[in-house]
């Protein structure tokens, strides 16, 4: 049906909801209801659905990260402990975020909706699909997403694009929650391209697919992105958990080294096509320093010499790359 023209409220209640059983509803498809009936246009109500969760999740889940930082006790965990963001760089990485949201986002958000339903992607529509449904739609998004991002990340630091582009997402060598969408324009529409691909591409081969799944999988890929841009790695993290996930153990050694971890979700990209053997050599480097017995004090500071060394092959390897020289063999 054309979901692009506005009803009254009874009118439009009827041509959506007509022949739904209103009665068998849970609570969340009762308000997904009102929002749609509230708002009266299909196009104009998904659209800024997507756009607030966007925001409340990229923020929301920023501010735990923010208020860690400004608690010593944590710094302890803190993968770069000499490197804590200021306010002023926090609020810098917000304004440019913003930027990024209303100029790219926003946009491209609601362009989604007649996008969607034109490969018949269910929106307004109620009742949600099953959680075994949904669990195997959101299991492919991360693995389509942590493929296509390991193979266009790699493209971004290819000369000319990280020149011009991902330079300024390596702006930060110790990354913090709210650097995770520090972007380019450019590069916020290539890598957000691999999160909105995946359920279209879904969508277009095997059909059955609620926006609502989408919502799920961008939530938890945001969680994804700003977890690994948070600077810490706890006992507790997920990757102490589930091997095979990145973390920001991970993401933060890209951030530092400048090479290798080009992946998203997963460790299994860069094991698998040798683009972690800078990394996994400095993982072996930290071990041997803590096995030899070394007291806390000596430990850190020889991490501290590790990392500074590291971080000067990173800073020469980016100068290669802007200036079109090979950079050597990692
Ligand atoms: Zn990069
Ligand atoms: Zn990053």
């Amino acid at each position: 049906m054309a979901t692009n023209a506005t009803f009254s409220a009874p009118q439009l209640f009827e041509t959506l909801y007509g022949a739904t059983d209103l009665a068998a509803l849970n609570w969340f498809e009762k308000q997904w209801v009102a929002w749609y009936i509230w708002i009266g246009n299909p196009v104009i109500a998904t659209g800024l659905m997507s756009f607030l969760l966007h925001e409340f999740v990229y923020f929301g889940r920023c501010i735990p990260w923010i208020i860690i930082d400004a608690i010593p006790y944590f710094r302890r965990w803190k993968l770069q402990p000499n490197k804590i963001p200021t306010p002023k760089e926090q609020w810098e990485c917000t304004k440019q975020v913003l930027f990024s949201h209303f100029t790219i986002e926003l946009p491209a958000i609601w362009l989604f909706h007649p996008m969607a339903e034109s490969i018949g992607m269910a929106t307004y529509q109620v009742p949600f699909p099953d959680w075994r449904t949904m669990l195997p739609q959101v299991a492919f998004c991360f693995v389509f997403e942590d493929f296509f991002h390991y193979v266009a990340h790699q493209a971004l630091h290819y000369g000319p694009l990280y020149k011009h582009i991902h330079k300024i997402h390596h702006k930060y060598s110790a990354p913090f929650g709210l650097a995770a969408e520090y972007a380019h324009p450019a590069e916020v529409f290539i890598l957000g391209t691999g999160t909105i691909a995946g359920p279209l591409l879904y969508c277009f081969f095997f059909g059955n697919l609620h926006i609502v799944t989408v919502y799920i999988w961008i939530t938890l890929r945001l969680f994804q992105a700003i977890d690994s841009h948070s600077g810490y790695d706890f006992p507790w993290s997920l990757q102490h958990i589930v091997p095979f996930w990145s973390g920001a153990e991970h993401h933060d050694f890209h951030h530092m080294a400048f090479t290798n971890n080009f992946s998203t979700s997963f460790r299994w990209c860069d094991r698998l096509f040798g683009t972690d053997t800078k990394y996994q050599e400095y993982r072996a480097r930290v071990k041997a320093m803590k096995t030899k017995g070394a007291n806390k004090e000596d430990f850190q500071r020889m991490e501290k010499k590790l990392m500074e060394e590291v971080e000067k092959e990173g800073q020469i390897a980016e100068r290669e790359v802007e200036n079109g020289v090979k950079a050597k063999k990692q």
